[in-house]
């Protein structure tokens, strides 16, 4: 009579699963080898999480060998976006977490496991179900939402668990002469699976990353096929990661809760369970609460965010490395030269609660990942920003291509590396006063610090230009403005100012933060002498009679 039923609710499918277990053949992997799975849903947005958690699987893979592969979960026609596909790729690219199989393009894929996008899936989603129809373990609902909703209100009245099990499950005991009977009068459906689980009895699991779990065995009849034919995540979960031969589920911890009903569903449909491994949320805290970082509430819960923001992709990895392996901190710091994917990542070495997210600590990661690369590398990447988000700078970049490269060449080596630059956004602050096209359009306050005298500024800087000489090596050249500060009553060196201050009317400093700040009108800059070599002497004198007017 089940097998009537099946046909009676499946008609259209006609292969047997069978077929599809010959064609998905279990894959050939070495001793260790194991396969994983991102699997978003295309609604276009990249949250920073999933970035994390497919991250994770990426290395997995690489630390043990063998298959990562895309699937795109597309059942749910509600949330899908148009291009939502191009979006995730172009996160994975930027990111270098490439996929071994699955999506390459909206409409391409690669691999021997597909299609890897769960609407191109039906039928292979239907002939499971069928099978199990077949055997009794699943059945058509033709409950509205109505009636659940009633369901529900009689369920609170009695104080009982709320949901569709057991002898609330209303259409579980239907005779197939009334599903006859509601079909051919149009009524619409469902499929349910008659899930054989006791709320009384244990299932004990063990998570990679959360340990020994123990729940209730799931007894609620879940949908398993919705009325357009499409599965539910979890039945095509089971089938999907069955078929595609996953070994290892590394996902968000939201799906906890669900393992018992994954549980049952891959052993009703015979399968061998895989191995759960669930990432703890990148939580944030906020007024001393911790919450899960929101797509809706935090701009930095998107992917895209930091691509806006100028951090660079290696500062983000960085980070997230951070907070998936306490110990990459010390590591990085007694590494700085190694790439990251030497570091020796263990998952079960993650917090089985949510790490916290903070930017300050990103910025500070990023800060020294950019302080790592060359100026070449700061000058490449800051352009390729720029180009999208500072067009005025990006100009700049490009026509002073070697200009530019030497300034960010300034005090990129040596014992104290300057890091003053945490996203590329920062680079039109760091830029900007040395470029004249920007300077000379620009009114500023020159705030010289402690000597205030108009005439004794002007008197400085008409004395400096004159002794100026760009081919002076350092010491001469910081000699000189020590000579023509001493000449103008200011002691010579720091030291001797603070032993006697009354015999002088400052110190070198003094002099020098004059010179700064007629130069580039911050009182903070890289290395002065090289400022003053970079810009020539032609610019200086410009610059000086900027500041006098
Ligand atoms: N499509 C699911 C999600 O985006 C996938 C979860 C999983 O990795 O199984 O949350």
């Amino acid at each position: 009579m089940y097998k009537e039923l099946a046909d009676l609710l499946l008609p259209e499918v006609k292969k047997d699963v069978s077929y599809y277990e010959e064609l998905y053949k279990p894959r050939d992997l070495k001793e260790g080898e194991v396969v994983t799975r991102f699997a978003p849903s295309p609604t276009g947005f990249v949250h920073l999480g999933s970035l994390y958690v497919t991250m994770i699987n990426r290395i997995f893979t690489n630390t043990n060998g063998g298959v990562f592969f895309l699937r795109i979960e597309d059942t749910d026609k509600k949330r899908e976006v148009e291009n939502g596909i191009e979006g995730i790729l172009e996160a994975l690219k930027d990111y270098n977490i490439l996929p071994d199989e699955g999506a390459i393009n909206e409409s391409e894929e690669k691999g021997e496991y597909g299609p890897y996008k769960q609407s191109d899936r039906k039928e292979i989603y239907q002939t499971y179900v069928k099978y199990l129809i077949e055997q009794g373990k699943a059945y058509p609902c033709f409950c509205h939402e109505e009636d659940l909703e009633k369901l529900r209100e009689e369920q609170e009245k009695l104080k009982v668990r709320t949901g569709y099990y057991r002898s609330f499950a209303k259409c579980r005991n239907l005779s197939i002469e009334e599903i006859k009977q509601k079909i051919q009068s149009g009524e619409k459906y469902i499929i349910r699976l008659k899930s054989p689980g006791d709320y009384d009895r244990k299932i004990k699991i063990k998570d990679g990353i959360k340990g020994e779990l123990e729940f209730p065995e799931n007894d609620q009849d879940v949908v398993i096929l919705k009325s357009d034919g499409l599965p539910t995540y979890h039945f095509a979960h089971a089938i999907d990661d069955h078929l595609m031969r996953t070994t290892h589920v590394i996902r968000g911890d939201e799906w906890v809760s669900s393992i018992p009903l994954h549980v049952q569903l891959f052993t009703m449909l015979g399968f061998k369970v895989p191995k759960y491994i669930h990432v703890a949320p990148i939580m944030k805290e906020e007024e001393g609460n911790k919450r899960k970082l929101s797509k809706r509430k935090d701009p930095e819960a998107a992917v895209s965010y930091y691509t806006q923001q100028g951090i660079p992709v290696q500062a983000v990895k960085e980070y997230l490395y951070n907070l998936a392996n306490s110990n990459f901190e010390q590591w990085r710091r007694d590494n700085q030269d190694k790439d990251i994917s030497e570091f020796e990542f263990k998952i079960n070495k993650m917090s089985a609660s949510g790490a916290l997210f903070d930017h300050v600590k990103l910025l500070d990661v990023s800060k020294n990942v950019i302080a790592r690369m060359s100026a070449e590398e700061v000058y490449q990447l800051g352009l390729e920003w720029a180009k999208k988000y500072d067009n005025e700078l990006a100009t700049l970049m490009d026509e002073y291509k070697d200009y530019t490269i030497n300034l960010l060449n300034i005090e990129r080596t040596g014992k104290k590396v300057r890091k003053d630059i945490a996203k590329w956004s920062d680079l039109r602050d760091v830029l900007e006063y040395m470029y004249d096209e920007i300077f000379f359009n620009k009114d500023f306050e020159y705030v010289y610090q402690n000597i205030t005298d108009k005439d004794e500024i002007a008197n400085i800087l008409k004395q400096y230009i004159e002794i100026y000489d760009v081919n002076d090596d350092k010491d001469t050249w910081f000699n000189k403005i020590k000579e023509l500060a001493e000449s103008l009553g200011y002691a010579r060196e720091v030291k001797e100012y603070k032993a006697n201050p009354e015999q002088y009317k400052g110190h070198v400093g003094d002099v020098s933060m004059v010179i700064r700040v007629a130069l580039t009108s911050k009182q903070m800059t890289p290395d002065l002498y090289e400022l003053l070599k970079n810009l020539g002497k032609e610019k200086i004198q410009r610059r000086f009679e900027k500041a006098l007017k």
